[in-house]
């Protein structure tokens, strides 16, 4: 089978999978206070996105990250990490998991059992109140509950908080010490103009540009040559001793070395986050069980893979995409 190459000359070697846009939390940066979401014949099924996974594992994926909307309210998900993790030596690197860690605490022993060693878990306030604001649920107990879990079971922990002017801004800093006290990388996420929300997103983005600038005031921040293959970029933070990196789509551009693709929970292959373009792949998987029209959609898919994304900063109250991050998988 031959590798995926774009007309770019990027090899595709990291493929992350939303399993479901249905979540627990409601963050005020990614979902409507009331969503709809999809009916579950729109899904792809477990065997579904088996198959697609290993697929793309012939194809040439090293990497593999389920997301969601929140992975954990999958029904059968830990049998599906299962089934994939059996790639793991042979021809795959790693399944890793970005959740909410909401339900963390239950799940973070088996999904070790399963083949993962690394999970990703957002939060986005330490502070209870400011927590259940921002996601629109109590839950911050049981978060850092399900990342004590995690770090007990042997995971890895990395965390991610979006950077929202009014709610969490002050909070920083102390994020990134809590997370670098307990030997967490952390990374900040610039809010992205991914579906409709209640918001105005102009009103809370904040450049994390201006982030790293007020830090270099009180921290020595050290670039490092880290690259996630992706658009974080790192450094050391001296005082801390830890890894920080910064997720900064619309302040720097960072497609020239992206390696990704995503596939949605509905089964559309999406060859760059912040395009509308993508290829459906749930007819071909529903067409028969020979993978032959399967691959012709993946091929079809990176044949179209744009050189850059879209998104501009003016454009940030007005969606790029009309789907949100949740059926994508951020
Ligand atoms: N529910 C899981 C979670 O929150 O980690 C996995 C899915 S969530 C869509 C993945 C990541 O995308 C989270 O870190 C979240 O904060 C981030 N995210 C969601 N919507 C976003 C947006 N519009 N802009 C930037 N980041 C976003
Ligand atoms: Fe759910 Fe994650 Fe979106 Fe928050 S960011 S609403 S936890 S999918």
């Amino acid at each position: 089978m031959n590798p995926l190459i774009d007309p770019f000359g990027r090899a595709i070697t990291y493929l992350r999978v939303s399993v479901t846009d249905r979540c627990d939390l409601r963050c005020i940066y990614c979902m409507r206070a009331r969503m709809r979401f999809l009916p579950r014949e729109e899904l792809l099924s477990l065997e579904e996105l088996d198959r697609v996974c290993a697929a793309f594992v012939e194809r040439g994926v090293k990497r593999i990250r389920f997301t969601g909307g929140e992975p954990l309210v999958r029904k059968g998900f830990l049998d599906l990490v299962q089934r994939v993790a059996r790639h793991i030596g042979d021809g795959l690197d790693e399944v890793t998991v970005t959740t909410n860690g909401v339900q963390l605490a239950e799940f973070a022993a088996p999904l070790y059992r399963a083949g993962v060693r690394r999970v990703n878990v957002s939060v986005d306030s330490l502070d209870r109140e400011t927590f259940a604001r921002i996601a629109r649920r109590d839950r911050l107990t049981e978060v850092l509950n399900g990342i004590a879990e995690a770090k007990r079971a042997g995971l890895q922990v990395k965390i991610n908080t979006v950077a929202l002017k009014h709610d969490n801004a002050h909070e920083i800093p102390d994020l990134v010490k809590w997370a670098h006290a307990q030997g967490m990388d952390i990374t900040l996420i610039e809010t992205m103009p991914l579906g409709e929300i209640d918001e105005d997103r102009t009103d809370q983005f904040l450049s994390l540009a201006r982030i790293r600038e007020d830090m270099q005031s009180y921290w020595t921040l050290h670039d490092l040559p880290d690259r996630s293959g992706g658009p974080a970029r790192f450094v050391r933070v001296e005082e801390t001793g830890g890894r920080l990196g910064f997720i900064t789509p619309l302040t720097h551009n960072f497609c020239e070395s992206c390696s990704r693709v995503r596939l949605t929970c509905t089964g559309q292959l999406y060859p760059c986050l912040g395009h509308e373009k993508s290829v459906d792949l749930r007819q071909p998987l529903r067409s028969g069980d020979n993978d032959m029209a399967l691959h012709g959609a993946i091929d079809d898919a990176i044949a179209i893979r744009p050189k850059g994304h879209d998104f501009l900063i003016e454009r940030l109250s007005h969606p790029a995409t009309a789907r949100h991050m949740s059926v994508t998988g951020g």
